[in-house]
């Protein structure tokens, strides 16, 4: 789960990180009072959305007037905001950040993962902040400290101090660095987090170390302990199909293709992509319904399918171990007579009741073609999807 920079920033403050003084707020009446509370001459407005690169795609605006800070929210607020890390469509505006301006001496990157090569928590910090840090990692590799956390112990304020070293601080910024990566520390082990950054975090000429800007992923299999966490989820930054998924236990994510998928089971999913791409085609989405599916998420399974607007045939591919083959075809029925069936539509099942299941899908009269063999399924998808298009 993403939050927002917003978000991330009370929780450094809270752990003793220095962030600029800022107002959150969502209308435009509010945008003069902000100013006038945060006091100073420079204002930055920041779009709070789940995705990075904000000042590329103009996102960030640095103001030097109320007047100009009341444009940029006029400007940004309901909007759409695209940056490099965004789809097309970009991500909805809905809260803008007023922030205090703050005077840039250095701009450093400060981060911690976890590195699945050396199965460690990682610190990863750089001189060269406020850039995208991944192309930094590219092409000047040599420009990251990368420090591994030992496993059976904690990150101590020591392996911090000589972080600090490696980035050149002043040693009247080395306490605040500390206090700044052990705070990072302690919010990524206590949260289940699995990615948490500083990007840039300045030094100021008059010696502060300040955040200015946040992010932190969460690590989804351990919000179930974290109802403070949770609260912080803005679904408006979410993928609307992959949420009402989730909703019903089914993991979907949308790809390009044009050929709609409901499987059970991530690797057979995985399988049945690869099939698909081989025979010429390729998938709309990833679906997996999971084992002990029911005739009800069939039945959404479908409907999601079906709304995605670049399919143009579907694919279920059922191998029943736990799960009834007639069981499915009975849900498959049912979900074509709630949402109807518009596409052409190939079903494979195998295993347990699958030639039940298939005599009972072969009696209908809805169009169903049936498959036991998976690759000729594939193969006849791709062909009733490529004539459909046309
Ligand atoms: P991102 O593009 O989504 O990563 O958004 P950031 O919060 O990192 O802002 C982008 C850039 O805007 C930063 O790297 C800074 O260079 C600049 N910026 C943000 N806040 C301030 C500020 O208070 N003063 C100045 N001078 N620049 C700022
Ligand atoms: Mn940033």
């Amino acid at each position: 789960m993403h939050i927002h920079e917003h978000q991330a920033k009370t929780l450094f403050n809270q752990h003793h990180i220095l962030i600029p003084k800022a107002v959150l707020i969502d209308n435009i009446a509010d945008a003069s009072k902000a100013c006038t509370e945060l006091g100073g001459e420079v204002w930055v407005v920041k779009a709070q959305v789940h995705a990075g690169g904000r000042g590329k795609g103009g996102g960030v605006v640095l103001c030097r007037s109320v007047q100009a800070v009341e444009d940029a929210v006029r400007q940004l607020l309901g909007t759409q905001l695209i940056t490099p890390q965004t789809d097309a469509k970009g991500l909805p505006i809905n809260q803008l950040l007023i922030e205090a301006g703050q005077t840039i001496e250095r701009e450093l990157y400060l981060g911690l993962l976890v590195d699945r090569q050396t199965q460690k928590i990682t610190v990863l910090a750089s001189t060269e902040g406020g850039m995208d840090i991944e192309q930094v990692a590219n092409e000047t590799p040599d420009k990251i400290i990368k420090f591994g956390v030992n496993p059976l112990g904690l990150l101590t304020a020591d392996d911090c101090s000589q972080i600090a070293t490696q980035l050149h601080l002043k040693a009247s910024l080395a306490d605040q660095f500390i206090t700044t990566l052990l705070g990072l520390y302690e919010i990524f082990i206590s949260k289940d987090v699995s990615l948490i950054e500083i990007n840039p975090l300045i030094t100021t000429t008059d010696d502060h170390l300040i955040a200015l800007d946040g992010k932190i992923d969460f690590d989804d299999n351990g919000l179930y302990r974290h109802e403070d966490i949770l609260a912080l989820r803005d679904t408006s930054q979410e993928d609307q199909k992959e949420n009402q998924a989730s909703q019903y236990q089914l993991n979907y994510i949308s790809l390009n293709g044009t050929i709609g998928c409901m499987v059970n089971g991530a690797g057979l999913a995985m399988a049945t992509m690869d099939l698909i791409e081989h025979h010429g085609g390729s998938p709309a989405n990833f679906l997996d319904v999971g084992g002990g599916t029911t005739a009800e998420r069939v039945a959404k399974a479908f409907e999601l399918i079906q709304t995605e607007k670049n399919v143009t045939g579907i694919l279920v591919n059922i191998f029943g171990g736990i799960v009834r083959c007639d069981l499915i075809a009975q849900g498959i029925l049912q979900a074509i007579e709630k949402v109807g069936l518009n596409l052409p539509i190939v079903v494979r099942l195998e295993g347990t009741n699958a030639a039940a299941g298939l005599a009972l899908l072969d009696r209908t009269t809805v169009g169903i073609h049936t498959e036991s063999d998976l690759t000729q399924a594939a193969i006849k998808i791709v062909a009733l999807s490529k004539e459909a298009s046309t």
